[in-house]
């Protein structure tokens, strides 16, 4: 397979829907060997199947990444079985709304858990691999919400705030060992990702606010991070902002 990503092996986090089943089939397709990851394997291996089908190269591995132990073994298991890890999409997340007034503390935990711990144990996991190679690409999914808070909000945007700070803190520290670090911030994307929200107002609040306008689809993101993956190596781009045509703010 011809392609701008020949001989480069990517992992991609929550690959079983959404944004990241997108970025996994748009840097297959440029010939990356994938290492996709979530919980749910079904999802996972028809992603696997879908990018095999066209030529591709996909392995499926199931791995719950708020456990620092399975993030390991995710990354482990990448580089045991491609021979290499040159690439990884941060991209697994939950957007779970509501007041901090009132709020659940347990969504609370799990923002955390997944949008900032789990997205640093898997980077803490490959960057040994990247400094070794002394070459490598972090792509952390943030958020329009890590730039703009809103009321109702106040958690996703505090998880996706501490997304990109780490990831300007981890460009500043690892760029000595030729290893790059890309920020995305994708506006309303039409996901899944609303299923998982437990308040009710705000889950009808959001979902309202996504059908008011054209959303984003997965596709326009995973061209982004694409773009980003494939720039010559003396260019870094360090933050991609990307909003629907329609979304104000
Ligand atoms: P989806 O709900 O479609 O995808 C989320 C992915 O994360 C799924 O593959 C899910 O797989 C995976 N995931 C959830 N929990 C875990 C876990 N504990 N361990 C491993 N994987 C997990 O949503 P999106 O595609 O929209 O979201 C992807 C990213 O984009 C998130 O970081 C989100 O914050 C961000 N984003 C989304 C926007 C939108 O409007 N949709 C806007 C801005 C940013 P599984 O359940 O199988 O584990």
């Amino acid at each position: 397979m011809a392609g701008k990503l020949v001989g480069k092996v990517a992992i991609i986090t929550g690959a079983s829907s959404g944004i990241g089943e997108a970025t996994a089939i748009a840097l297959a397709a440029e010939g990356a060997q994938v290492a996709i990851a979530a919980r749910r394997s079904d999802r996972l291996n028809a992603v696997a199947e879908r990018i095999q089908a066209s030529g591709g190269k996909a392995l499926p591995i199931v791995a719950d990444i708020t456990d620092e132990t399975q993030a390991k073994n995710l990354v482990e298991k990448a580089n045991a079985q491609l021979g290499r890890v040159d690439i990884v999409v941060n991209n697994a997340g939950i957007a779970l709304m509501g007041t901090i007034d009132g709020g659940d503390t347990s969504d609370w935990r799990r923002s955390f858990d997944l949008n900032v711990l789990g997205l640093l144990y898997v980077t803490h996991a490959a960057l040994p691999l990247l400094k070794a190679q002394k070459s490598g690409h972090i792509v952390n999914i943030s958020s329009v919400a890590g730039r703009t808070a809103r009321a109702g909000v106040g958690i996703y945007n505090a998880t996706k705030w501490g997304v990109n700070a780490l990831s300007e803190a981890l460009r500043q520290e690892v760029f000595r060992d030729n290893i790059r670090v890309t920020i995305i911030e994708p506006g309303l994307v039409d996901t899944q990702i609303d299923d998982h929200i437990t308040d009710p107002i705000a889950k009808q609040r959001i979902q309202e606010r996504r059908r008011s306008i054209t959303p984003l689809q997965s596709e326009d993101i995973a061209a982004a991070i694409l773009y980003a993956v494939t720039q010559p190596p003396r260019v870094n781009v360090n933050e991609i902002l990307i909003r629907p045509i329609e979304q104000e703010n």
